[in-house]
């Protein structure tokens, strides 16, 4: 069996995955718990107690540790994760100074999400194809022909960064008016939260109870509303320029699909944007929702 292990945003989930994609053993770390200096030293500390854990008092055994982490990746290193402050993370030496004989893999973590959608699951009857996953930012991936497009650079397919408003919000990576500014969960739970005078320290569970509670008050029409429209107008961007038979939509939006996904296929379908109307590409939910980055980054040795 191998271990796939995702760094998200606000967690890093460790899971042991056998050779069909199923979790069989999984722990969870919230990266806001960290009591050490730094977020990078915190999430190597946290994967290696883990899985020491696991080898010496489990006896799992186990020879390959795939990575999934956010922003970019080069080399087994991530370069920069903005959303994190990661920069020059050398995360596979300091697991590899615990677990020397180990092959370890790290890419970019939506790469890995649309991974393991591919293989088994919302995108596996699918060839050409795009994952966007809508989080704490935005990421995504491109299939043509069934293959990653992969491009010789770096990963690419930084669909959060693309420019969708002109003097836009700051983002994160220093441009002003990229997509996860106003597409990413994170932008849409911010500006609720805001709007209706929640505490931002709310948990999503409850957030979602006060969403659904008052679905028919004007500030939250309004702001679903806005926030559907930012989400499509990426959307159609993808689509004009990748033409994918299927998007599939990941992340933590998956939990909020009862609430927002009929108006964004509403909105999408009826886009006075997309250049090409006939033959819609479709919309679909992530199968594995927040699994796919640790089931796909086992993937990464294929
Ligand atoms: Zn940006």
């Amino acid at each position: 069996m191998r271990i796939g292990i995702d760094i998200g945003g606000s967690h890093i989930g460790v899971g042991l995955v056998d050779s069909n994609g199923n979790i069989v053993k999984l722990q969870e770390k919230y990266i806001k718990e960290k009591k050490v200096n730094s977020t990078a030293e915190f999430i190597a500390q946290e994967i290696v107690t883990i899985l020491t854990t696991w080898k010496n008092e489990e006896k799992i055994v186990f020879s390959k540790i795939g990575i999934g982490a956010p922003g970019i990746v080069r080399n087994n290193e991530v370069i920069s994760s903005v959303n994190l402050g990661l920069n020059n993370f050398k995360i596979e030496e300091e697991i590899k100074k615990y677990f020397p004989t180990a092959q370890i893999k790290v890419a970019n973590d939506a790469k890995c999400a649309a991974l393991a959608e591919k293989r088994w699951g919302s995108l596996k009857e699918y060839e050409d194809c795009i994952f966007l996953c809508l989080g704490t930012g935005i990421g995504g991936a491109a299939f043509y022909n069934g293959r990653l497009i992969k491009p010789e650079r770096c990963a690419g397919f930084e669909f959060g960064h693309m420019i969708i408003e002109k003097n836009g919000r700051l983002c994160n990576c220093g441009s002003n008016g990229c997509y996860e500014q106003y597409g990413s969960m994170r932008k849409f739970k911010s500006v609720i939260k805001e709007r209706m005078g929640i505490d931002k320290s709310i948990d999503g569970g409850e957030l979602r109870s006060i969403i659904r509670n008052n679905i028919d008050t004007d500030v939250v029409k309004n702001t679903i509303e806005e926030y559907i429209k930012y989400v499509c107008i990426g959307l159609t961007n993808l689509v004009n320029i990748l033409e994918p038979q299927v998007i599939c939509l990941g992340g933590g939006f998956v939990k909020y699909k009862d609430i927002l996904l009929n108006k964004l296929v509403n909105e999408f379908r009826n886009s006075k944007n997309l250049f090409y109307k006939e033959n819609i590409p479709e919309i679909v939910i992530a199968n594995f929702g927040n699994d796919a980055g640790i089931i796909g980054s086992t993937l990464l040795f294929d």
